[in-house]
């Protein structure tokens, strides 16, 4: 999508037209309603160095990031989920369910580090993950 400066003509009751300004030209058009869509930048500029990302900031993941895992990154035991992950649906349903599924992929990355597993005070086993057993 193009960024383009406009200026919205507002009529009395309702918008009228938009004015499109384009390297130097002018163009009305129109309408009777202006959607704005915002927040589609990801702020993932502080990655850099750290996980590839695609040319828009979108974090690479899973074969995109040549890993099996679908929400590992190029970044060893570093993953993503949701918006910011290159691909991902940008929906607040399918945010939940890969952030509800992270959950597991969090646990698997850090049991297989082979962290020592140390006693509660109660004496019960807690593992790496946080886990009691
Ligand atoms: C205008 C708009 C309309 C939308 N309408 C719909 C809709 O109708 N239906 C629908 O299903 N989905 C809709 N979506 C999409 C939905 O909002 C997203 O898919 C969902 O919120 C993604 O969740 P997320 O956790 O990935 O990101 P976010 O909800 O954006 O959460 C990311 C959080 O991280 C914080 N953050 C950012 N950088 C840092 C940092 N460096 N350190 C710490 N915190 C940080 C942000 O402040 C934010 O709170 C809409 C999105 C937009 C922008």
């Amino acid at each position: 999508m193009r960024r383009v400066p406009l200026a919205p003509e507002l009529g009395d009751t309702w918008l009228e037209g938009i004015t499109l300004r384009t390297q130097g030209t002018q163009q009305r058009i129109s309408a009777r309603a202006l959607f704005i869509m915002i927040g589609a930048a990801p702020n993932t500029g502080w990655l850099s160095g750290l996980a590839a990302t695609d040319a828009k900031g979108f974090v690479l993941t899973g074969a995109r990031a040549a890993q099996a895992d679908d929400y590992a990154t190029t970044a060893p035991g570093g993953f993503a989920v949701r918006d910011l992950r290159a691909g991902s649906v940008k929906r607040a349903a399918s945010a939940v369910g890969e952030g509800s599924r992270s959950v597991a992929t969090a646990s698997r990355a850090i049991s297989s580090l082979r962290l020592p597993r140390t006693r509660t005070a109660a004496g019960r086993l807690l593992r790496p993950s946080g886990c009691l057993r």
